[in-house]
């Protein structure tokens, strides 16, 4: 009759031997496995669906490891991870209103405070003024978690800003644009946010200071028809989908199945709507050239 060294407890000669302690070898106890494995919180790619940890996650850009799928950034670590160093956010005074009452399934200040409470952001759009590589400028990127990053008037009034700041300043404006376009509880009010930005692009041009936009999964409607077409230069992530109408509504429409990659980054380059793909590995070095060479810093 032999005895457990861990337990002391008298084994039975049906035990089997992986369950019998060793002297000198630590067994951890179930609850101690259990407990690593739950306080490491993990991702799914959805492409292969591997699962990474968190923080793996993190230090890869959220660029899956084993399949190269590039996964949605927050807008707030999207900046964090663009920038050196950030030295200030803008536009965080202006705040949401309710100007037409507007009720579909739910209020929109219901709506709007899930929101708030579901991504920690305020509004659809985050701007952020920073160094990248010794030049400082001025990058916004939409939170597409944030009521599918749609643009309302607050995200056309911090878009306006973040464009006098950077006439102001002399600085270049980046975008990371991902929405599903504009947003419908303010109405007209949001389509005329189409017009707003545009025409702060078109001051910036006039200044002659560089405008880029990153095009992130997924960019359509009234952002596709504004701010996300009108830079001086288009990088888009690879696979991202970009378009005005979804691609169900244009099937529908033309009565033809549009096979893949119909809207994807790489169809579109093929088409010459933009001007190149970058693996997200590579953005901030590809940004920096191009900022540097339009602001004649090399
Ligand atoms: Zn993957």
């Amino acid at each position: 009759m032999s005895q457990d060294v861990k337990s002391g407890k008298i084994l039975s000669p049906a035990t089997p031997w992986t369950d019998r302690g060793v002297p000198g070898i630590h067994m951890p106890d179930e609850q101690q496995v259990l407990k690593a494995t739950f306080t490491e919180p993990t991702i799914e790619c959805p492409e292969c669906h591997a699962l990474v940890t968190r923080t793996a996650m993190s230090f890869n850009a959220y660029v899956c490891p084993q399949c190269d799928e590039h996964l949605r950034m927050k807008a707030r670590e999207r900046l964090n991870w663009f920038f050196d160093q950030v030295k200030m956010e803008l536009g965080q005074e202006f705040k949401a209103k309710d100007p037409l009452n507007f009720v579909d399934s739910k209020p929109y200040p219901e709506r709007m405070a899930e929101a708030q409470k579901k991504t920690g952001e305020t509004e659809a759009l985050v701007v952020m003024q920073g160094v990248l590589k010794g030049v400082p400028l001025i990058a916004c990127a939409f939170e597409f978690d944030f009521m599918g990053g749609s643009m309302g008037s607050v995200v056309g009034d911090r878009f306006v800003q973040a464009a006098e700041r950077a006439i102001e300043n002399k600085q270049p404006l980046i975008c990371f644009a991902a929405s599903g376009g504009a947003r419908m509880q303010e109405g007209m009010l949001s389509l005329m946010q189409m017009a707003r930005t545009s025409a702060a692009i078109q001051k910036m041009k006039e200044a002659g200071l560089p405008y880029i936009v990153v095009l992130t999964h997924p960019v359509y409607g009234g952002v596709t028809a504004s701010l996300a077409m009108l830079g001086d230069v288009h990088i888009a992530e690879p696979k991202a989908m970009i378009g005005f109408a979804g691609k169900r509504v244009i099937e529908q429409t033309v009565r033809e199945k549009l096979e893949e990659p119909f809207q994807r980054a790489e169809y579109l380059l093929d088409h010459g709507v933009i001007d190149q793909i970058v693996h997200r590995h590579a953005l901030r070095d590809t940004v920096y050239r191009i900022v540097a060479k339009l602001m004649n810093l090399t």
